[in-house]
């Protein structure tokens, strides 16, 4: 197994092997299909599934999170600014190789007291490299050699996908990553939502479904943790064009789970009395045991029918404990500025691709936060649409479409 795609998200990363019978999602050392997209620094240097729930919040001074929105920036970029501030591990300027401005790195101090100073993209590339032992651990056994053969598995050739909106410095910057961790393979960039475009129509194309007189319009929504992209493509026989696409990342799953753990901090004001610390910075624990629990109602509160979800948070502050229930109705009403948001890309894509909700065959929902019963129902509205489609793995599609394009 020497050709892989892979998803590096904000939250979860995804990693995919083309052969011969197909492309096949890797499961991790705890047969998880989705790995976190964390490396803890602490003496221990664990990653991804590694570094489980508990672990990421007591040691949020070296678990490093959100490399995928700080990577390829530079320290002063208002994009880098504002997503230091979300997390709760000390960020530094360090200079840039090619002597252009500073770029991000973490501090990090181990038992002893020392300091490490980490590019960013260092550590996106020890994600990376993770990933590609994950692979090579599969393969492995999948050959029944033995533990030491699994740096020769390690794969030879990557297609690593990356957000249509980065910038060039972004895409070198994960290249750049990926050649300090010392990853043999080739690696290729592709969009996201190429890959998941490729994965939706080449088994299609294979099956002769496409034709040449009349291109089959596809739309592609896509929201994870921390961004919202909407794409049109066109299938052909054996020809994909991206026609449009618009993407707004200042709305994604996280930006629920906010709009919960706001209402979860007010609540907590009115029944004890007392201002609930919970800033990134200053009560980094309190901030991320809220989110956690905020993220879990918003899961719970997902499917239609769902009218409430129990929060219950243990010695929340102070050794206070905090349980309420979070209703439904409040959630979405909560939710209306993010929902507001979803209309302009898919007017901006539709009129860029000159076609009408009309012109689409079917639009096709992916991304962990296109679970949320109440924007899908929204995304409805402003399609006209009684459907939208869910054929694809919400979670799969850009590691599986990444992998197409590799083999
Ligand atoms: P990005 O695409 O921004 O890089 P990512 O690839 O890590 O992020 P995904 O793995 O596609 O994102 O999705 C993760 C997001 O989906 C998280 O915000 C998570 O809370 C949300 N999510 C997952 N399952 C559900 C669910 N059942 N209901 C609501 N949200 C969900």
């Amino acid at each position: 197994m020497s050709v892989v795609g892979l998803d590096i998200g904000l939250q979860n990363c995804v990693i995919a092997a083309a052969g011969r019978g197909g492309v096949d999602v890797i499961l991790n050392g705890n047969s998880n299909r989705l790995n976190p997209a964390m490396v803890n620094f602490d003496d221990s240097r664990k990653m991804g599934e590694q570094v489980a729930g508990s672990t990421s919040i007591s040691k949020f001074k070296t678990c490093i999170r959100n490399m995928k929105r700080l990577v390829g920036l530079a320290f002063d970029d208002p994009r880098a600014q504002k997503e230091m501030k979300r997390v709760p591990y000390e960020c530094v300027p360090i200079p840039h190789a090619s002597g252009g401005p500073p770029s991000v790195a973490v501090k990090v101090t181990n038992s002893e007291g020392e300091d490490t100073i980490i590019p960013i993209e260092q550590v996106l590339g020890m994600i990376v490299h993770h990933m590609g032992m994950i692979a090579a651990k599969k393969a492995s056994e999948a050959s029944g050699s033995n533990v030491t053969d699994v740096a020769a598995l390690f794969p030879q050739d990557w297609v690593i996908a990356i957000p249509p909106y980065y910038t060039d410095a972004q895409r070198r910057a994960v290249l750049n990553g990926c050649k300090i961790v010392g990853i043999p393979g080739v690696q290729r960039l592709m969009h996201e939502n190429t890959a998941t475009a490729l994965a939706y129509g080449i088994f299609k194309d294979i099956r002769k479904e496409f034709t040449k007189e009349k291109p089959t319009n596809v739309m592609f929504i896509d929201m994870g943790a921390s961004a919202y992209t909407v794409t049109i493509a066109a299938f052909e026989p054996g020809k994909l064009t991206i026609k449009s696409c618009n993407s707004d990342d200042s709305v994604g799953g996280r930006d629920f789970d906010d709009v919960i753990g706001n209402w979860i901090a007010e609540k907590f004001v009115e029944k004890y009395g007392k201002k609930l610390s919970c800033a990134p910075q200053s009560k980094p624990k309190v901030m991320l045991k809220i989110l956690a629990a905020a993220e879990k109602a918003k899961k719970t509160l997902s499917p239609q029918g769902v009218k409430e979800a129990s929060i219950n948070l243990e010695c929340l502050m102070e050794d206070l404990d905090f349980n309420i229930m979070f209703k439904k109705t409040d959630y979405e009403e909560m939710s209306a500025p993010l929902l507001s948001k979803l209309e302009a890309p898919i007017k901006k894509t539709l009129e860029e691709a000159k076609l009408t909700t009309a012109d689409l065959s079917s639009v096709e929902i992916v991304g962990g936060s296109t679970r949320i019963g109440f924007l899908k129902k929204k995304l409805q509205e402003i399609l006209g649409i009684e459907t939208l489609s869910t054929t694809m793995n919400a979670d799969e599609s850009v590691s599986r479409g990444a992998a197409l394009q590799s083999a």
